[in-house]
C-alpha cells in the first residue's frame, strides 16, 4: 500500500527542523531518521503523518565517540556504524554485541540507535542494552535541551515520554570504568527477525565485587523490562556460580512473557534465565 500524501521537509539545521515541527499540530509532524519503522508503518496506514522533517542533511548528529567521561552516540549513528565500531568492544561491549544482530544488512545501514528508542518497540534490541548500560537521552525542543534517563524515556509499547515537538540529538552512555563489561544475547527464528527474548547484560566490578549490574529483557513485555531484583542480587557480590544462578532465576521472575507464534510463555521465561547465566558469565571473562 501507499502511504497517505504527506509533506517532505529536509532541514540542515536543528533550528530549522524544530522550526518546521512547530508549524503543524501536535503528533502531525513526524522526524525521519533511518526510516525503516516510520515507512513501514506510513505504508500500512497504521501512521498517516502530514509532515515528514528528514534530519539526514542535519551536520553534527553522527558523532559516536567518547568524550567526556560518557560514550556520545548521535540521533544518526546507524546501527551498521556501531556493528563496525572498535570503541563499542571491552566496557561498551553490549552495545558492539547487539548491534550485529538487529535486523539484517540491509535496515542495519540506515536504520539509527536514536531512531530505534524514539520508535519504543517492545522488541526493540538498543533499549534494553541502554536500560543495561544506564544510558540517557538528550531531547531538543523550542524550550531548549533535556536530559531523560532512559528508564523514564519508555513509557510503554511504541510510546515514549518525547514531546511531539522533541528532536531526540543523542544517546549517552556512562563511562562505567576499566573492569566493565557486558554482552546481548538474542533468540530469534531466523537471522532478522525480531527477539523471541532478549537479554542485555553489563556489569561493573569495584574490589573484585559487582559494583553496578544492568541487566534487561527485550520481547518479554509491553517494554523493554529492567530486571531490578536480579540486577540487586549481583550488586557487592562475586560473579560466582551460585550468585549468577540466583541472578538469573530472579530475571526470569521479572519477565512478563506471553505465549504466541515464536513460543510459549514457559519457554520464553527459561530462555530468559538461560541467557541471563550465559550473558553473566560471558561478562565474567571480560572483567576477568
Ligand atoms: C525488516 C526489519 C527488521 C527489523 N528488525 C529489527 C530487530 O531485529 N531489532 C530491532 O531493534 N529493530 C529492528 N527493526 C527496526 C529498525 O531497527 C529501525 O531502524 C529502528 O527501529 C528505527 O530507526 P530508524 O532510524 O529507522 O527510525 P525511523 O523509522 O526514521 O523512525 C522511527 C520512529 O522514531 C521517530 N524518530 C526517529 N528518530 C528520531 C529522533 N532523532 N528524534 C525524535 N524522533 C525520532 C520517528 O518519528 C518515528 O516515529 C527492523 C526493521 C525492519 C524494517
Amino acid at each position: 500500500m501507499y502511504p497517505a500524501r504527506f509533506e517532505y521537509f529536509a532541514p540542515t539545521t536543528l533550528d530549522e527542523a524544530l522550526e518546521i515541527i512547530g508549524r503543524y499540530d501536535e503528533g502531525e509532524a513526524k522526524v525521519l531518521a533511518g526510516g525503516m519503522s516510520l515507512i513501514p508503518v506510513m505504508k500500512l496506514r497504521f501512521a498517516a503523518p502530514r509532515a515528514l522533517v528528514d534530519i539526514n542533511r542535519i551536520g553534527g548528529l553522527d558523532t559516536l565517540a567518547e568524550e567526556g567521561g560518557m560514550l556520545r552516540i548521535g540521533a544518526l549513528v546507524r546501527h551498521k556504524t556501531c556493528e563496525q565500531s572498535d570503541l563499542l568492544k571491552g566496557k561498551y561491549g553490549a552495545l558492539g554485541d547487539a548491534a550485529p544482530q538487529i535486523a539484517d544488512p540491509i535496515v542495519r545501514n540506515l536504520g539509527t540507535v536514536a531512531g530505534s528508542l524514539a520508535h519504543a518497540d517492545p522488541q526493540g534490541d538498543w533499549a534494553s542494552v541502554m536500560l543495561a548500560v544506564r544510558a540517557e537521552v538528550v531531547a531538543r525542543g523550542n524550550g531548549g535541551e533535556r536530559t531523560i534517563p532512559i528508564d523514564e524515556l519508555l513509557a510503554g509499547p511504541f510510546t515514549t515520554t518525547l514531546e511531539a515537538n522533541e528532536i531526540l540529538t543523542e544517546v549517552r552512555v556512562p563511562d562505567p570504568g576499566a573492569r566493565a563489561g557486558g554482552t546481548y544475547l538474542k533468540l530469534e527464528r531466523k537471522v532478522g527477525d525480531f527477539a523471541t527474548v532478549g537479554v542485555a547484560v553489563h556489569v561493573s566490578m569495584s574490589n573484585g565485587s559487582v559494583g553496578q549490574a544492568g541487566i534487561a529483557l527485550t520481547g518479554v513485555g509491553p517494554k523493554n523490562i529492567r530486571a531490578e531484583a536480579a540486577e540487586q542480587a549481583l550488586a557487592g557480590h562475586a560473579l560466582d556460580d551460585e550468585t549468577i544462578a540466583e541472578a538469573a532465576r530472579l530475571a526470569a521472575e521479572a519477565a512478563q512473557p506471553r505465549t504466541d507464534v515464536r513460543g510459549t510463555e514457559e519457554y520464553k521465561r527459561n530462555a530468559v534465565r538461560v541467557f541471563t547465566a550465559r550473558g553473566l558469565r560471558r561478562a565474567a571473562e571480560v572483567v576477568g
